[in-house]
């Protein structure tokens, strides 16, 4: 009976050093993504350099620039009298990425260089990161700043560029909302433009905003969608939002834009020109002046992800940015499938969403195509 205490009196220090060594090397493992940094940073609001150097990455295509900092940073301000510039410049701002562990870096550098893989066309591209993951709310002085410090970035390189071109997804996808009437097109898969309407667990994994700021999102959208769609802008400008029509978190989101849900909404029309499913032979997917809701046959929140894996995504982003490519590949039997598909599909209205709503849970998650 002595021996079992014993037993147990060495047992219980040996698994809470088993338990401390695991936690220590999983972090550790993991920091260079800097996931649990960020969401640390997120609640607490504690600015850490390691993160904070990761803020901003720019890329130019002119690799004679020297005219800006090398590699990552956190304050990357645009040299003026820089003369090395692409006519073009791409703006990413990566999402929560809380399924592929943690912030990335360089969010949608493969799809971009896709994209003008068999072009002469030569872009810029400056890769920005949510340190806090804080829907790009936190400047990089942690004081609730993030709009105006962003807005300033984006209104300051439009001056610089003969276009800005916005790109993200989720939380990303909020800040090119936020900042599409300063650019020339801005492209958003699965925007949250409403963070209050996240489920706890998005709240907890995915990104933490508190009520106070989300209305800063909701208000600023809207601004921006009332500017560009009664085209008070001084340039071209279009506003491209994609959706998972079968995402019930990204229903919730929606209806707030699009109306119906099971509160009702009534649709704003004030803001948008056109809400559709996506069908790639839509004209509208070139059109440079707008805001247009397209709502994909997916189940899944991400959205990008799910289009680039049956390549549609380069397609779609080749239509958006007016993109010639000289040899487009041959389609595939599935890709003629689901073009056919899509072709079948109507434009979507309030009462198609509610029925998606209404159906049961196990059945919305079901991908259709
Ligand atoms: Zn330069």
């Amino acid at each position: 009976m002595v021996h079992l205490q014993w037993g147990l009196y060495a047992l219980i220090p040996s698994l809470v050093i088993s338990i401390l060594a695991f936690l220590f090397f999983f972090i550790k493992r993991h920091r260079g993504h800097g996931y649990f940094l960020s969401k640390f940073s997120a609640f607490t609001r504690i600015r850490f350099n390691h993160l904070e150097q990761r803020r901003q990455t720019y890329c130019p295509a002119n690799k004679n620039c020297q005219c800006h900092p090398v590699d990552s940073s956190s304050h990357i301000q645009p040299n003026l009298s820089c003369t090395h510039r692409s006519p073009t410049l791409y703006m990413s701002f990566a999402g929560a990425a809380m399924i592929v562990g943690g912030v990335r870096t360089t969010e949608w550098c493969g799809s971009i260089s896709q994209l003008h893989d068999q072009t002469d066309n030569s872009f810029d591209v400056l890769f920005l990161t949510d340190p806090a993951q804080c829907f790009y709310l936190q400047d990089p002085d942690y004081k609730w700043q993030g709009l105006i410090y962003y807005r300033n970035l984006v209104k300051t390189y439009s001056t610089l560029y003969q276009r800005v071109i916005l790109i993200g997804a989720s939380l990303g996808g909020s800040m090119v909302c936020m900042c599409a009437d300063l650019a020339t097109i801005s492209i958003a898969f699965n925007p949250v433009l409403d963070p209050t309407l996240l489920g706890l667990p998005w709240r907890i994994m995915g990104a933490f905003c508190p009520a106070r700021q989300a209305q800063v999102i909701r208000e600023q959208v809207q601004t921006n969608m009332e500017k560009i769609k009664s085209e008070k802008v001084n340039h071209n400008c279009v506003l491209h939002i994609h959706w998972s029509q079968l995402s019930a978190p990204d229903q919730r989101q929606a209806h707030r834009v699009v109306g119906g849900g099971k509160q009702k909404k009534s649709r704003q029309k004030e803001c948008l020109t056109l809400v559709s499913d996506f069908d790639i032979n839509n004209p509208c997917l070139s059109s440079p002046v707008g805001v247009y809701v397209w709502f994909h046959r997916c189940s899944r929140h991400a959205l990008a992800m799910h289009l680039k894996r049956s390549r549609q995504l380069i397609p779609l982003l080749r239509h958006h940015l007016g993109v010639k490519s000289e040899s487009i590949p041959q389609n595939t039997s599935q890709e003629k499938e689901e073009q056919q598909q899509q072709k079948q599909s109507t434009v979507i209205d309030m009462p198609t969403l509610a029925e998606v709503n209404d159906t049961n849970e196990h059945e919305v998650r079901v991908p259709l195509i």
